[in-house]
């Protein structure tokens, strides 16, 4: 299987029981480690380039070895642009090919987030293009993960809106907010299933969980039961795979050269993968 759009990994989970992992990837090793851990379960996944990554790698530069490595997998792979909060990046975004793009306007009035995202989605549409767009904020933005959290219901999505947002701007997939972060949690979340639970009896929306590293097993599994399809995963494996390179760094006997480190990289990588999507329920799940 090869590149498909997000809105096609849906069509294939219709009835829910899984959510597909989306990774943030930025560079070569990043995205070799990814698709060889879903290929090692036979699940699909998503890849992702984040906005506030774009200091480290642009879209015209990542994008196009992102689609490559996709067409070629041996599993359904999703090439995503995460949390798009400029009209500008989010088209860019489309021209370089991305089959999926988040617009993130949870900062702005309501009213201006359905404006702008419907205004996305139009183009998007156009071009084959799958939107996800947010409504509630995280506590922590992408790229801060190293900033306290502060739990804030007010932020949180309110359920009463979710289904009207999703219809009026036509998205492909909602993200929510209901108490998880971005980053590695320095201690364990409350998460608000409640409010979940309502946002999925009150939409149709495929649900999408951002903040996932560090839940445990069985809060992703609530998750998914409440309508979650996509879930976002980064800081967890970025922690795990530095202290495999720092372990192995630190055993090394003789000369250690720079493509030891790549080769290392995408094994863990890839082995946390495996584990992570297996947990996510989507192993087997590659058609
Ligand atoms: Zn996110």
């Amino acid at each position: 299987m090869s590149l498909v759009t997000l809105q096609e990994m849906f069509d294939k989970n219709i009835n829910g029981g899984y959510a597909v992992g989306a990774v943030n990837v930025m560079n070569q090793d990043m995205i070799r480690g990814v698709i060889a851990g879903a290929e090692m379960v036979n699940s699909p996944v998503i890849i992702a380039l984040a906005e506030a990554h774009e200091p480290l790698v642009s879209i015209e530069e990542l994008g196009p070895i992102m689609i490559d490595c996709a067409k070629r997998a041996k599993v359904p792979v999703c090439v995503h642009f995460d949390h798009g909060e400029s009209y500008n990046a989010v088209v860019r975004a489309m021209k370089a090919g991305f089959t999926s793009v988040m617009f993130d306007g949870s900062k702005l009035p309501f009213e201006e987030n359905v404006e702008l995202t419907a205004s996305i989605v139009k183009i998007a549409k156009a071009l084959g293009v799958s939107v996800e767009a947010e409504l509630g904020e995280l506590t922590r933005p992408e790229g801060c993960e190293d900033e306290e959290v502060e739990e804030n219901p007010d932020l949180y999505t309110d359920p009463y809106k979710a289904d009207e947002f999703y219809k009026r701007t036509g998205i492909t997939a909602l993200a929510v907010a209901y108490g998880t972060a971005h980053g590695v949690y320095a201690k364990q979340p409350k998460l608000d299933f409640d409010r979940l639970k309502l946002i999925n009896q009150l939409t149709d929306a495929p649900l999408v969980m951002h903040g996932g590293s560090g839940l445990e097993e069985k809060d992703f599994h609530k998750a998914i039961e409440y309508g979650t399809k996509k879930i976002n995963y980064f800081s967890n494996m970025s922690y795990t795979v530095a202290q495999e390179v720092k372990r192995r760094l630190n055993e090394a006997k003789g000369k250690t050269y720079y493509t030891d480190i790549s080769a290392w990289s995408i094994e863990a990588i890839k082995e946390d993968i495996a584990r992570t999507l297996t947990m996510f329920k989507s192993n087997g799940k590659a058609w």
